[in-house]
């Protein structure tokens, strides 16, 4: 039996999550990881309780949805709830994270970002990683690791 590897465990999980967003304009799905295990997993997505973009449409200021809560933070406020630290864990995410997501996951102490599409990558994010010893690492989703899904039919 073939085993899917940790990076693609991970990717695939994350890419799962993401097909929860609810934010047409970008799907994004993000899940932290700390000694190998899932600790939070988050999508792009409305404060909980309140309207839903594939509902009621975007909120759009500037260009941007406002609506939503990204994956990113969505998965560190998840810690923050529970009370799980994320010191010193790892985040997968979708799409390279946005600005504000680069600060809140450098932040929250996590230490490697694994990326599987670049998006808009910042020139200003991936300057704020690297003063803060933050590494990332693009791994895209491969579609072996999903034919093994399909092994188990
Ligand atoms: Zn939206
Ligand atoms: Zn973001």
């Amino acid at each position: 039996m073939e085993r899917i590897s940790w990076h693609q465990y991970f990717m695939a999980q994350t890419h799962l999550i993401a097909l929860r967003s609810t934010c047409e304009r970008l799907t994004v799905g993000a899940t932290i990881v700390r000694d190998k295990r899932i600790i939070a997993g988050g999508y792009n997505g409305s404060v909980s309780g309140s309207a839903h973009c594939i509902d009621d449409g975007c909120y759009v200021i500037d260009n941007h949805c406002v609506r939503t809560v990204h994956a990113e933070m969505n998965a560190v406020l998840q810690c923050a709830k529970f009370g799980v630290p994320t010191d010193g864990s790892e985040i997968y995410v979708t799409h390279f994270p946005c600005l504000q997501c680069t600060k809140s996951i450098i932040q929250a102490g996590i230490k490697k970002v694994y990326y599987a599409k670049d998006y808009k990558n910042h020139p200003y994010a991936i300057e704020l990683f690297g003063e803060a010893g933050v590494e990332t690492e693009k791994i895209p989703l491969d579609d072996e690791a999903l034919q093994l899904v399909h092994t188990l039919e």
